[in-house]
């Protein structure tokens, strides 16, 4: 589904990432796994159309939508959770996630809200509380919610456990794994390996902005886990 080919991405002087390549297959979660600035939201910004790349592609679905949009990425199906989370904090749970739904039909944006709320009951009994009187771990609930009201193709999650407790890691699991029977086709980021191998099919393992080593949970389980500590 996403080929992401020889990708080179700099900030004026700084090499982000260099010649980075990596797959995700359709029905697929992947995961990027590294410490703080081994490149997983440079790749993730690209991907989406946030930043530019100097040299490389992004294919998917054998389309090369390198030159394309931001939002005409989304509207190809591309969903995004930022690290962080960054909900809207004045607006409702519900207002949140029905942000992400311009261009769509508003039969199908409420369609896909009444899936999500019926998925997720913790949005549906907040519906209308404004997002900033949430936990972190309910933001980023939202968050992913927001990412998924399009019902993207393909489904991008910037380090989803960044700051939450352990029992707020395993609810985001959860959510993660109930999207994950919906068919959705997941490419996550995280430092915190150890949780985030439970979730995923396959691992690359970045650092200083390249692929240092890649395959199955089982293949690379532990150097994924070394690199917790880095
Ligand atoms: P983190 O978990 O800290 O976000 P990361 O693995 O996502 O780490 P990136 O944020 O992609 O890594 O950072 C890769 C490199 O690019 C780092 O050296 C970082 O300092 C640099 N970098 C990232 N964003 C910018 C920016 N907007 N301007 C300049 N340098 C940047």
């Amino acid at each position: 589904m996403l080929v992401v080919d020889n990708l080179t991405v700099r900030y004026s002087g700084i090499l982000a990432l260099q010649e980075v390549s990596i797959e995700v297959k359709k029905g697929e979660t992947v995961l990027l796994v590294g410490s703080n600035g081994a490149g997983k939201s440079s790749l993730i910004n690209t991907v989406i159309g946030l930043v530019p790349s100097a040299s490389g592609r992004i294919v998917l679905n054998g389309k090369d939508i390198s030159a394309v949009s931001c939002s005409a990425r989304a509207q190809l199906g591309i969903g995004y959770s930022p690290e962080g989370r960054r909900v809207f904090s004045s607006l409702t749970v519900r207002e949140n996630i029905l942000s992400s739904t311009q261009g769509i039909p508003i039969s199908t944006a409420r369609e896909n809200l009444a899936w999500i709320e019926k998925t997720f009951p913790l949005l549906a009994e907040r519906a209308n509380q404004p997002a900033n009187q949430l936990s972190g771990g309910e933001q980023q609930i939202v968050a992913i919610a927001r990412a998924v009201s399009r019902m993207p193709k393909l489904l991008l999650l910037d380090e989803p456990f960044l700051g939450l407790a352990p029992v707020w890691i395993g609810r985001v699991s959860e959510t993660i794994r109930e999207l994950q029977r919906r068919g959705t086709t997941i490419l996550m980021t995280e430092q915190m390996a150890r949780p985030a191998l439970k979730l995923v099919d396959r691992a690359y393992i970045m650092r200083n902005g390249l692929v240092r080593r890649s395959g199955t949970v089982a293949e690379i389980r532990d150097s994924a886990l070394a690199e917790e500590y880095l």
